[in-house]
């Protein structure tokens, strides 16, 4: 039986997905040969990238200034790849602090200019979003995590400020509508919610690349990137593949705004157990919390194992909290059904009746 899948990443595809890649490795489009032992120079492939590039495109509505590239090194490698293209040595940046990811970011940035860290939520180990703090308007961007995937807070909108963004999306890319023209830059790995591991999906204004007063070795140099349409060297063919299907199946169900509304009513179906449950509650600011990484507790933290224990058994798995909050974590990704989460609700009520 094919089980639930709360892991918060690599993570859930949806399973028309991965049949369809399933079949590319074996036979890629009557070729007789697999997508893996093709040249990724082929036709075949470079419609692949195109068509991959076009989706998110359509998906997130991306004006002309911006380009989409499909890179590796994860989203890791973003965060100083994106201060050494848009952060000039005399230039400063501002930053928020919401988690272990921003906090990598910062450090990284570091290396290249002025980085001010204008907010942080560590106080309280990241369990809200930092408000009613000053924004400089004279900042070069302005960098915040979309979604905190480890804590399980979410900006419900962009932080107010006119300073462009950089974001990291890693984990509700593809989740909601985006104005992608307020943002210098958008980044995200693709294995939570765009594909498998492998590749990262990298939005970039190219009018504000060119301006940096540093040398940027050629691979790490958007735009190299930009001038070779993601191929200055071989890509990552199959986590492209893979994305390039699941974001064809984003719009196949009829793109980000449709998903913003399922995943507003998935995530309100656990949050409504967790809040009515007397046997749990959740872990951060109500009004901070993630349609994504939905994280909760037992009150009675003795009975975690056996909790988790019977949400196996209902086919529930990839519920253990990361370790720095501890209890459960269900990761509520596009993909997740609303029959998945109502599983797990049922397992909630058990408890209840168990031991309420
Ligand atoms: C997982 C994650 C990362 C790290 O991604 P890698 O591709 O493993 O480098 C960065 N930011 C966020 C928000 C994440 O969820």
């Amino acid at each position: 039986m094919k089980k639930h899948n709360f892991f918060a990443g690599p993570a859930i595809l949806p399973q028309a997905v991965l049949m369809k890649a399933a079949e590319a490795v074996n036979d890629f489009e009557g070729m007789g040969l697999s997508l893996l032992e093709i040249s990724h120079r082929s036709p075949q492939f470079v419609d692949v990238l195109d068509r991959a590039v076009a989706s998110a495109k359509k998906l997130l509505n991306v004006p002309d200034t911006h380009e989409v590239l499909f890179l590796t090194g994860g989203a890791s490698s973003q965060f100083f790849m994106s201060a050494m293209n848009y952060l000039g040595s005399t230039q400063t940046a501002g930053y928020i602090n919401t988690g272990s990811w921003s906090t990598k970011a910062i450090k990284e940035a570091k290396a290249y200019g002025t980085v001010i860290e204008l907010a942080s939520s560590k106080d309280k180990n990241f369990n809200y979003l930092p408000k009613g703090f000053d924004i400089p308007s004279d900042l070069r961007y302005l960098h915040y995590t979309s979604n905190n995937t480890i804590y399980g807070t979410q900006y419900a909108s962009p932080p107010v400020s006119d300073v462009p963004y950089i974001c990291d999306m890693s984990s509700d890319i593809f989740s909601r509508p985006v104005d992608v023209s307020k943002y210098m830059m958008i980044y995200a790995g693709a294995q939570k919610n765009m594909g498998p591991a492998g590749t990262t999906l990298v939005i970039v204004n190219k009018e504000e690349l060119g301006k940096v007063d540093r040398q940027i070795p050629t691979m790490l140099d958007y735009n190299t990137h930009i001038a070779k349409n993601s191929s200055f060297n071989t890509p990552p063919v199959f986590p492209i593949y893979v994305s390039m299907l699941t974001m064809e199946w984003v719009l196949e169900q009829g793109g980000v705004e449709a998903m913003a509304k399922k995943n507003e009513a998935k995530a309100a179906l656990l949050y409504n157990e967790i809040d009515r449950n007397p046997l749990f509650e959740g872990t951060v600011a109500v009004e901070d919390r993630s349609l994504m990484n939905i994280c909760f507790l037992l009150k009675d933290n003795a009975r975690e194992a056996e909790f988790i224990e019977l949400a196996g058994q209902a086919g529930c798995v990839g519920i253990k909290g990361h370790r720095s909050v501890g209890g459960f974590r269900a990761s509520t990704y596009n993909a997740m059904s609303e029959e998945g989460i109502q599983t797990l609700v049922n397992v909630m009520k058990n408890f209840e009746e168990k031991y309420g």
